[in-house]
């Protein structure tokens, strides 16, 4: 059981463990997960070791392996899963990583990563493979693997409201083939996304609507497959490249994926775009390090796709005193992140994490969830404070907004860290542990960490 007093990072510690729960009671008749993306089907993966059945309610018909489906847009857009993500999705279905190797997915080991920053490599981090394949692929791995669970099923409809009895959820009502229809419920997760309208139905029912914070991000992202010639097995397979100030040209992303194919990305932020054509990307990528002109020399597999985001946005469930019971959030419907950090598949699966932990506590069901969302706004505060510093400090430098001492002096220091990862093992591994969410951030502001970084540029210098 989670103690209050315990700090964020002790916590954050605690849910990233990677070990089953050891008693999982049974709480519920029929728990009813609302959207089966990539947050639901991990929510029904707990659920499931706590209900009797597990109902998820998805629109999208998603019966073919590879479905680029409309309810998740972002879909043919790169998606980095990190390794911290990788680890609690692991945790959750063993085997997940071997399978998904088994049918194309790439894993890449420490060595066959590189980041530039700035146009210079960072010293490559020592610890973790990351597992690489298109949103899609990764999305139905984690789809077949969580539905062939006895007692979890899906059905394709559309949620269209919640009934509320005695300050909590009863019943979950829904549109499918045009007919309105409503089901009784032990128990509600809410995954449907950055556009959920549970805060709506909510406040419509004489409930506390959780406050939405919005950051601007206006960025956008191009994303394009190329065949990858079978052989490249020793080259990095996993490439980004950060300019770090002021862009005009785009950042990119190189991974690759299953089905031999290198998936590319290009992102700029407003007023800047990147392009959108496979001559522009070549352009693009020329000018950087030689594998990326490597991995668009071939012929591409699909036209290029783009998208725009304007903000980050996250609710806050926390402290609400009138709230419906037997009802949670996961996922991007509670925070959506700057898609460039890659931590929304991350987030989703420390979320269903926090889930286990909650209901693992035998919790009091006929009240809010307020440790759950307690548990949950650590997670949501770690991601969400990576994903805004670095926009924040953009929009402060294009401003010329003056800053406030503390906030001068943690940017500075965090500027230390970064420049250290560059010439520094050590450092390039802690940072690399936060930024692929398998450590708390606040390790990065440590006083010791910093000096040492100071140090290291130093002698680098
Ligand atoms: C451009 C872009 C790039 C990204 N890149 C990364 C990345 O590199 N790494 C990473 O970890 N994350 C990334 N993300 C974030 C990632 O896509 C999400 O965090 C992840 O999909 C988990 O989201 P979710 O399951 O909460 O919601 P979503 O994936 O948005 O799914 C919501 C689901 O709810 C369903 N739904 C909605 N309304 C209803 C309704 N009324 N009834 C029934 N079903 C409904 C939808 O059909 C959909 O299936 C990126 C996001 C964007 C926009």
């Amino acid at each position: 059981m989670t103690s209050t007093t315990d700090s964020p990072r002790a916590l954050f510690d605690r849910l990233s463990r990677t070990d089953l729960p050891v008693r999982t009671p049974v709480l519920f008749d029929t728990a009813c997960v609302l959207g089966g993306s990539i947050a639901g089907l991990l929510a029904a993966r707990v659920l499931a070791d706590h209900a009797s059945r597990v109902l998820i309610i998805e629109r999208d018909a998603v019966d073919s392996e590879d479905n680029l489906r409309q309810g998740v847009p972002q879909g043919r857009q790169a998606h980095v899963l990190l390794p911290g993500g990788l680890a609690q999705i692991e945790r959750w279905l063993p085997g997940f990583t071997r399978e998904a190797q088994d049918r194309g997915g790439v894993l890449a080991r420490p060595d066959q990563q590189a980041v530039y920053l700035g146009g210079r490599q960072q010293v490559p981090q020592r610890n973790t493979s990351l597992l690489t394949g298109t949103r899609p692929f990764l999305e139905s791995r984690i789809r077949s693997r969580v539905l062939a669970l006895p007692n979890v099923s899906a059905l394709t409809a559309q949620a269209t409201g919640l009934e509320f009895d005695d300050g909590a959820v009863r019943a979950v009502r829904y549109a499918e083939e045009q007919q309105e229809k409503a089901i009784d419920v032990d128990f509600v997760v809410d995954a449907m996304g950055r556009s959920s309208k549970v805060s709506r139905w909510v406040e419509e029912a004489g409930f506390q609507r959780p406050k939405l914070q919005r950051l601007s991000t206006n960025i956008n992202y191009a994303t394009a497959l190329f065949e990858r010639p079978p052989g490249a097995a020793e080259l990095p397979v996993a490439l980004s490249f950060w300019r770090l100030a002021g862009p005009s040209e785009p950042d990119a992303l190189v991974l690759a994926v299953e089905g031999d194919q290198w998936l590319v990305l290009l992102y700029s932020y407003e007023p800047d775009r990147p392009p959108a054509s496979i001559g522009g990307f070549r352009e693009t990528c020329a000018k950087l390090p030689p594998i990326f002109g490597h991995a668009v020399s071939g012929p591409p597999t699909c036209e290029v796709q783009t998208y725009r985001q304007a903000d980050s946005r996250r609710r806050d469930f926390t402290g609400l005193a009138r709230f419906p019971a037997r009802l949670v959030s996961v996922g991007d419907a509670v925070a959506s992140f700057n898609p460039v950090h890659g931590q929304g598949i991350s987030s989703a699966a420390l979320h269903a994490s926090c889930l286990s932990d909650y209901l693992v506590a035998t919790p009091p069901l006929n009240r809010p969830a307020t440790a759950f969302f307690d548990l949950q706004a650590v997670v949501t505060d770690a991601a969400w404070a990576l994903s805004t510093e670095a926009d924040t400090a953009r929009q402060d430098a294009l401003h010329g907004t003056e800053l406030p001492e503390d906030v001068a002096h943690h940017r500075w220091a965090m500027h230390q860290v970064l420049q250290a990862t560059l010439v520094d093992q050590s450092i390039s591994d802690v940072f690399t542990s936060v930024v692929h969410t398998l450590a708390h951030p606040s390790i990065l502001a440590e006083s010791a960490l910093v000096e040492r970084a100071i140090a290291a540029n130093k002698r680098a210098s």
